[in-house]
């Protein structure tokens, strides 16, 4: 292993209250010194990292990776190129793969291929009920102790009361938590687009977003009376945003991730018509947006996830009903993350914290962080660097996002992981002209 001299970039460390301008070294995996303006020195590497800030690598506790069953769409290797090249080094999968991740040979299967591969920690979640059908409870224990780092049904909402209280309280016996896709499917039923004027005027059909929020508010009072952790997946209205907050006042332990596409599109998306915009929860009106936006700024979202959901071009393409929910998301949560810095919704450091520190602290992982001592888990990204998304820049299978197109700014250049560089921006510098 070459020894690494990083050279001029900003270092941004919430673990241990780094901020400044400071140069590293990586020799044999390891950082040996961290000081200012080191001069570089006979046989080493010099990454000039002037522009650039460094930052502990990020950790995404919610992305579909396909993987087993539906491998046409991502599997563990492509959705790990993707994590790398987002500045990701852990990814936490989701189980509604097929089969579900509902026994502990698939929680192990997903962690061997994650680890054969090698890019990024793949760490898998298990399924809370059999099948993910919401009637019988998982072998939590056997799960866990298997690998699976916390329990959902993602993609299918868990109705039943009985069962989400029950499951809460016997992830919390186990030392961890229950995540909920929080959809009441009485209320959304057939829906499609947020109901407000833009389905209105388009003439789709409405999906009320007190769906989402009265589950919201039925699974945070189950986390006050039991007092078992639960964590709110894709928090996207501002009403579900104040009872959250309402709950974390009253002492629940409750937590909310939001995703990027919830931090940055409307429902103006859906404009023309096309299903790249069909993501569940919809997207919200500019009020929601604003308001998850200052929810992450004041810590009542906790962090952001990507809930990275790739899609066949074909699946994509088909009509308005037939067409599956989601949107991948793990090269775009830096440059939309850094967008609400530039807006002052958020500093650099929180920026940092909600895609690094955070999530890592939720499944009990030590987050990673630049220390004399530590093995290099880092990632080095340009804040300021725009960039046009094209396919060819999508490291994923699927390229549904209705970002295509669009600029972005905010760009990883490094990526590090145990040690090693995982992922290098090869290509050129794009210029911004707007
Ligand atoms: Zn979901």
């Amino acid at each position: 292993m070459e020894t690494i001299l990083i050279k001029g970039g900003h270092i941004i460390d919430p673990q241990n209250n780094l901020n400044s301008e400071l140069d590293i070294v990586i020799e044999k995996g390891k950082i040996t010194k961290i000081e200012k303006n080191i001069p570089p020195f006979p046989n080493c590497k010099v990454i000039d990292a002037s522009d650039c800030i460094v930052s502990p690598s990020f950790t995404d506790l919610h992305a579909h990776l396909r993987d087993p069953g539906q491998t046409y769409k991502e599997d563990i290797k492509t959705g790990s190129l993707s994590a790398v090249a987002g500045g990701f080094t852990t990814v936490v999968c989701m189980p509604n793969t097929i089969p579900a991740i509902d026994e502990p040979s698939l929680v192990r299967y997903v962690i061997e291929k994650g680890e054969e591969i090698g890019l990024c920690r793949v760490l898998p979640t298990g399924a809370v009920t059999k099948g993910r059908k919401g009637q019988q409870l998982t072998e939590m224990a056997l799960l866990k102790d298997a690998g699976a780092v916390y329990f959902t049904d993602d993609g299918a909402p868990i109705i039943d009361s009985n069962i989400m209280r029950k499951a809460m309280e016997y992830a919390a016996s186990l030392g961890t938590f229950i995540a909920n896709h929080c959809e009441d499917t009485a209320l959304s039923k057939d829906g499609i687009a947020h109901e407000g004027e833009i389905a209105a005027a388009l003439g789709l059909p409405p999906l009320p977003p007190e769906a989402e929020e009265s589950m919201v508010a039925r699974d945070c009072i189950l986390s006050i009376r039991t007092q078992a952790p639960v964590h709110i997946c894709h928090i996207s209205t501002k009403l579900a945003v104040e009872i959250v907050a309402w709950a974390k006042a009253m002492g629940a332990n409750v937590t909310a991730e939001v995703t990027p596409h919830h931090l940055y599109l409307c429902d103006d998306e859906w404009l023309d018509f096309h299903c790249k915009a069909k993501v569940s929860p919809p997207l919200r009106e500019f009020e929601d947006i604003e308001a998850v936006r200052w929810a992450l700024s004041s810590k009542i979202i906790d962090f952001v996830a990507t809930d990275h959901a790739p899609h066949a071009h074909h699946e994509k393409m088909l009509d308005h009903w037939s067409c599956p929910p989601g949107m991948i998301g793990l090269q775009f949560a830096l440059p939309i993350v850094l967008e609400l810095v530039r807006k002052d919704y958020i500093n650099i450091v929180r920026a940092v914290e909600v895609l690094s520190t955070e999530p890592s602290k939720k499944i009990g992982l030590k987050p990673p962080s630049i220390q004399k001592g530590n093995t290099a888990e880092l990632v080095i990204f340009n804040p300021n660097e725009p960039w046009e998304v094209t396919e060819d820049k999508i490291f994923s299978k699927s390229k549904n996002t209705p970002l295509l197109g669009r600029k972005l700014r905010g760009k990883v250049k490094y990526t590090f992981y145990k040690g090693k560089i995982v992922y290098q921006d090869s290509s050129k510098q794009e210029f911004c002209y707007d």
